[in-house]
């Protein structure tokens, strides 16, 4: 059975098949300035792109999709890209990716504060028996400026693992780990969703 946030979308294959993509609901979030932008635009032009191309029913926003092959399985990312300050931390979606930028320490302040509230509400939700643990990617961005870092891999590091979350280091500007990033978010959202229906 499919979730409220997952839907599924159908393709007609070259040979004539019918093949079921799943399309993912990802938020990309952080202060701005982070670089969620530019990453997003690294995310365009993956070496996972997937083979099909678009079809109707996100014709409305291709912009913000990305199509993905892992693992001999393809599936898209709908991409909604927000400035922290501007999400309510009840939102919904199958993955978070939260960014904050090495060099400021207030962006990564925000992106924890955010994350605490996100399994705040979560363990209100699993006291009413509504279970939801949706993955979390921390993402310590603008790796290339080590010379102007503020915030430790360790720390960053320490605390994705105090509330569960993923950790990476990227760089948008020389594109490094981008690739790592959006394949993981797609592997935790994957791993998540076969957890939920076990
Ligand atoms: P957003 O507000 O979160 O969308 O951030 P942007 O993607 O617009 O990036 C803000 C600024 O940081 C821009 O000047 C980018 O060129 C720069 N930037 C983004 N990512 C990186 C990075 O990985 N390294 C460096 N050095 N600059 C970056």
């Amino acid at each position: 059975e499919d979730d409220d946030n997952t839907f599924v979308e159908r393709i007609q294959t070259e040979d004539g098949h019918v093949q079921n993509i799943h399309v993912y609901q990802v938020y990309l979030l952080g202060m701005s300035g982070t670089g969620k932008c530019s990453l997003m635009r690294q995310f365009k032009t993956t070496e996972y792109r997937g083979v099909y191309d678009y079809s109707s029913s996100i014709e409305d926003d291709p912009d913000n999709t990305v199509s993905i092959m892992l693992d001999g399985i393809e599936s898209r990312l709908h991409i909604l890209t927000m400035d922290i300050d501007h999400v309510k931390s009840s939102v919904t979606g199958d993955a978070y990716v939260v960014v904050y930028s090495i060099t400021d320490r207030q962006s990564f302040q925000t992106a924890l504060q955010f994350i605490k509230n996100i399994r705040d509400n979560e363990l209100i939700d699993n006291q009413s028996h509504l279970k939801r643990h949706a993955p979390i990617i921390l993402v310590g961005n603008k790796s290339d400026l080590v010379r102007k870092r503020s915030v430790t891999k360790e720390i960053a590091r320490h605390a994705a693992f105090k509330h569960s979350c993923k950790f990476i280091e990227t760089s948008a500007a020389i594109n490094d780990k981008v690739d790592d990033l959006l394949a993981g978010t797609l592997k935790q959202i994957r791993i998540n969703q076969q957890i939920r229906n076990e």
